[in-house]
């Protein structure tokens, strides 16, 4: 059955407004109206498109869970905390209607958005001709400063929380499981469990940054399309470059038990897969043990897995990759990037 715009706008009203912080005016009008309460705002939006960002065919409540978190992880590598949300739905024809997709979407959501303290405020719905498209803006607020991309310093160490892989491994094994091109990858269910969980429900990791950004570290980004693309942009940004060893990369057992020991593997999943929404954030040495300490307390492995060095006018490339000791050159493809 088809729904008209606003019973559906409306639905969503119903599923996902609540009171929150500083909302003066949410859902409703032609605009919201949003008390910062002196604090700075930061803002960043996500889109996310059937086909390209995820399978049609996704569960709904996959579906509002991720295209929450994706956004919720890039304000959380701002070191900012979050607090309102607009969404826009563009949504192609559907013969039963979205009522039953909408509901199922919302709870998706609302299991994140409950956590992580954020209410809808607003958004657009249209319908469309093309894919299933969703955009998300995020804003977000500031105590202090903000963890930027541009802020690492030569001798840093390079840090990233929980693990690296397991979403791109997952996806692999989604393609191979759909019939379409990827990597074969043999492993048992809990663990194939584990890693689709991985790519599905990404867990922004915002109290780990803001208790980072609280004990000095002004360097960071989130990790969405692949630890050396995405590590290129802070090398880019800083004007540095760095040393990596592949060996340090955070792996979950799982994943470990998938790689086997295999080279090939590990420069496609962890070290260039994209879609992990981990932190990527660079420190001065002195802060390590207090990295590690508030790692413990947020129930987050950090691992640091290599330094920022001087930027060299002689070096082809802004990484040196070692693997065991053994310099390694760089895969042709660093992650993910869309092309126009
Ligand atoms: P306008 O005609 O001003 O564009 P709309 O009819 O699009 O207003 O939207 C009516 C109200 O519903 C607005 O407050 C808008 O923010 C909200 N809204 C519309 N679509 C969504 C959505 N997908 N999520 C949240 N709020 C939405
Ligand atoms: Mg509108």
């Amino acid at each position: 059955m088809a729904n008209a715009e606003f019973a559906l706008i409306k639905q969503l009203q119903q599923a996902l407004e609540h009171a929150g912080r500083g909302v003066r005016l949410g859902i409703g009008d032609d605009a919201a109206w949003l008390d910062s309460e002196g604090r700075t705002l930061v803002s960043s939006m996500d889109t996310l498109v059937a086909g390209r960002h995820f399978f049609a065919d996704v569960h709904p409540a996959d579906l509002g869970w991720k295209a929450l978190a994706v956004n919720l992880s890039d304000l959380a590598a701002m070191g900012a905390i979050p607090r309102w949300c607009l969404l826009s739905l563009a949504l192609p024809p559907l013969a039963e209607g979205y009522g039953q997709w909408l509901q199922d979407f919302a709870a998706g959501w609302r299991a994140l958005a409950e956590r992580a303290d954020v209410a809808l405020v607003g958004g657009d719905t249209v319908a469309t001709d093309g894919p299933l498209t969703l955009s998300i803006t995020a804003l977000g607020v500031v105590e202090q400063g903000v963890m930027r991309r541009d802020a690492a310093r030569v001798g840093d160490q390079i840090w990233v929380t929980g693990t690296l892989g397991d979403a791109a491994a997952a996806l692999d094994r989604a393609f191979v499981s759909r019939g379409l091109p990827g990597w074969g990858i043999d492993c048992s269910e809990a663990n194939s469990w584990f890693l689709e969980n991985r790519r599905l429900r990404p867990q922004p990791r915002l109290d780990f940054a803001r208790a980072a950004l609280s004990a000095g570290v002004t360097c960071a980004l989130d990790c969405s399309d692949g630890f050396l693309a995405d590590l290129g942009h802070i090398l880019q940004a800083s004007g540095l470059r760095a040393r990596i060893d592949l060996e340090h990369l955070p792996l979950s057992s799982a994943l470990r038990e998938c790689i086997d020991g295999d080279l090939q593997r590990l420069l496609r999943w962890p070290l260039t897969g994209g879609d992990d929404y981990e932190l990527i954030f660079c420190a001065p040495l002195a802060l390590s043990r207090i990295l590690m300490e508030l790692g413990e307390n947020c129930a987050l492995p950090v691992t640091a897995v290599g330094e920022v060095l001087s930027a060299d006018p002689h070096a082809a490339e802004d990484v040196d990759l070692y693997w065991q000791g053994q310099s390694l050159s760089l895969p042709m493809n660093r992650g993910h990037q869309h092309v126009f």
